[in-house]
This record gives structure tokens, sequence and C-alpha cells, in this order.
């Protein structure tokens, strides 16, 4: 497993460091209530090995928040009753992360909430878009 980062708040709620609002645990990973929720229910899933981000986190640890996140989702679902829940994972300043180890808010929406989470659907430029498939294709590998 990838080493705690000393700097890393997260890493520290892992370790029991700080304490967290525990939701589920396994060998994987952790869920816990967000201490700045937008609404009720608001709540993180991480993996326990420190990754920063998306692009940094092993394919296994992502499985394993994915399906965690399914099931705190219901959970939430069935406590709080949202209008509905958006799983929200930031990565990179420019998304909006401000925590550097990998988590997916499970995020309770209210209608009306006016989180910024959403935007109009607009037909985009058939051929732009074409063009950056391929790109996008080509850097896959
Ligand atoms: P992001 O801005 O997407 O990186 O999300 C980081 C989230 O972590 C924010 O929603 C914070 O409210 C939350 N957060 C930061 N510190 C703690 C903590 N000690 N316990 C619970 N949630 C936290
Ligand atoms: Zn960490």
């Amino acid at each position: 497993m990838a080493a705690p980062h000393d700097d890393c708040i997260f890493c520290k709620i892992i370790a029991g460091d700080i304490p967290c609002f525990k939701l589920l645990e396994d060998e994987r990973v952790l869920a816990f209530m967000d201490i700045n929720p937008f609404n009720d229910g608001h709540c993180l899933v991480i993996p326990k090995a420190h990754a920063e981000n998306l692009h940094a986190a092993a394919d296994d640890d992502l499985a394993a928040c994915i399906a965690a996140a399914k099931r705190v989702a219901g959970a939430v679902e069935r406590a709080v009753a949202p209008d509905g829940i958006n799983l929200v994972q930031a990565n990179g300043v420019g998304a909006g992360q401000s925590v550097f180890h990998f988590h997916i808010h499970v995020f309770p929406r209210r209608a009306g909430d006016g989180a910024m989470l959403n935007w109009r659907q607009e037909p985009g430029d058939m051929a732009r878009i074409g063009e950056l498939a391929d790109e996008i294709r080509a850097a896959m590998g």
C-alpha cells in the first residue's frame, strides 16, 4: 500500500490521528461524513492507500471506492431521501480539488439547491468533437 503522506489530512484520518464520522471501512476504503457539507448527508469515500488523484490511484482501489460509493449512496438515499445524488470527484486545483488524496463525494441534491455542478446541454461543433476524439484516442496509448 502507498505510504501515508505526513501532510495529508485524509491519511491522518485513516491513521486515526484526526477524528471522523465513520460510515464504512474495509481493507481498502474508508467512508466518512464531510465536515463542510453542502447538503445533509454529504460524505466522502477514499482509498486507504494515499494517491493524489484519479491519475495516481491504483485501479483496484478505484474499483473498491466506486463499489463503496454505491453502498454509501444507497444508505444516504434511504437516510435523507434527497431529490438526487451526484458522485463528484475533482482532479487538480482547476477542478476544485482542495484535498490532495483521491476522494469521491457522495453529494445529495435538493431541487433548487444551486450547486454549480450542472451545465446547459447545447449541441457542440461535431467537427471539433471528432477532432478531440481523435486526439484523446491517440493519447490513450
Ligand atoms: P475537494 O475540494 O473536492 O478536494 O473536497 C475536499 C473535501 O474534504 C471538502 O468537501 C472538505 O469539506 C472535506 N474535508 C476536509 N477536511 C475534512 C475533515 N477533516 N473531515 C471531513 N471532511 C473534510
Ligand atoms: Zn493521503
